[in-house]
């Protein structure tokens, strides 16, 4: 077993106008398999906040009527329930939003060094909180790269997020941004994000399967950090637009790294 664990990233150009053809008919019964789980996923994951607030509903009416100290908490607990609905529906949005897109080149001009700086100056101060420093290492130089500013803040918020919330016992996390000369799979030079943390680090088995829609390594977890496990399927299909690369490298009590590499020149840009 490697001592690093890669996982091979998405497929990176599709190039416009792919088809896609289902010669036995199998890939149409799997995607309606994968579209019916979904549907599942999906109620499940609101059915159980909802669940909840029909309950504290009842109880407000009821038993906890005349009671302030115990109305309060429940009130508190019902807030937390609706953001997290708030919070899924709100992906759930993103979500379809950038796989309607992902096949539509982004046309922007991104400055990363200045929107790594904002990422991390959004997220410094919950991570001290936390106990967690962010250390940042920009290029002197200013990077420019081709994509949708708001899409790769969504991705780098998602990863220094993660980060913190699942890599914070490590008291560290790193945001480094480099060049790279020449990466094969995306034919070219580059430019790499890395978010590295020094937390519990993921398992082997889960790496391949982390960015799919609702895959958590502990849900329960997850669900008490307000996570949806939609991040990284999020994050995955945005740096797909963008014609990128994502890795995920991980060990078992040391940490995780998540790299995320953008063409330095978009072909035919
Ligand atoms: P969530 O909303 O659960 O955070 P994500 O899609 O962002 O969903 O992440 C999926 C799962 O991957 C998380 O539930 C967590 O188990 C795992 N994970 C993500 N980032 C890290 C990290 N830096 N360290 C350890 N585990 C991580």
């Amino acid at each position: 077993i490697p001592s690093d664990i890669t996982v091979s990233p998405m497929p990176i150009s599709m190039g416009e106008g792919a088809l896609i053809a289902f010669a036995d008919g199998s890939g149409i019964e799997q995607a309606g398999q994968m579209r019916r789980d979904f549907v599942a996923n999906v109620s499940h994951e609101l059915r159980t906040p909802l669940t909840a607030l029909i309950g504290f509903i009842e109880t407000l009416r009821g038993p906890a009527r005349d009671d302030t100290a115990a109305r309060e908490r429940f009130l508190t607990i019902m807030e937390t329930e609706a953001g997290r609905m708030n919070r899924l529906v709100g992906d759930l949005l993103s979500l379809s939003r950038v796989e309607a897109e992902e096949r539509r080149r982004p046309t922007g001009k991104v400055d990363l060094n200045a929107l790594l700086q904002g990422v991390a100056d959004t997220l410094d101060r919950a991570a001290q909180a936390g106990g967690v420093r962010i250390e940042m290492t920009l290029p002197s130089q200013p990077v420019q790269v081709v994509g949708e500013s708001d899409q790769l803040v969504q991705v780098f918020q998602n990863l220094v997020e993660n980060a913190v919330k699942y890599g914070g016992s490590g008291g560290w996390v790193g945001i480094t941004l480099d060049h790279v000369a020449h990466e094969p799979r995306l034919r070219g030079p580059g430019w790499s994000v890395t978010i590295q943390d020094r937390g519990e680090g993921i398992e082997a088995l889960h790496l391949p399967r982390l960015t799919e829609r609702f895959y958590r390594v502990d849900a329960h977890r997850s669900r008490n950090q307000g996570g949806t496990g939609l991040g990284l399927a999020i994050v995955k299909h945005i740096v797909n637009r963008h014609r990128g690369l994502l890795k995920i490298d991980s060990k078992k009590g040391q940490g995780s790294t998540f790299t995320v590499i953008l063409p330095e020149r978009h072909h035919g840009a």
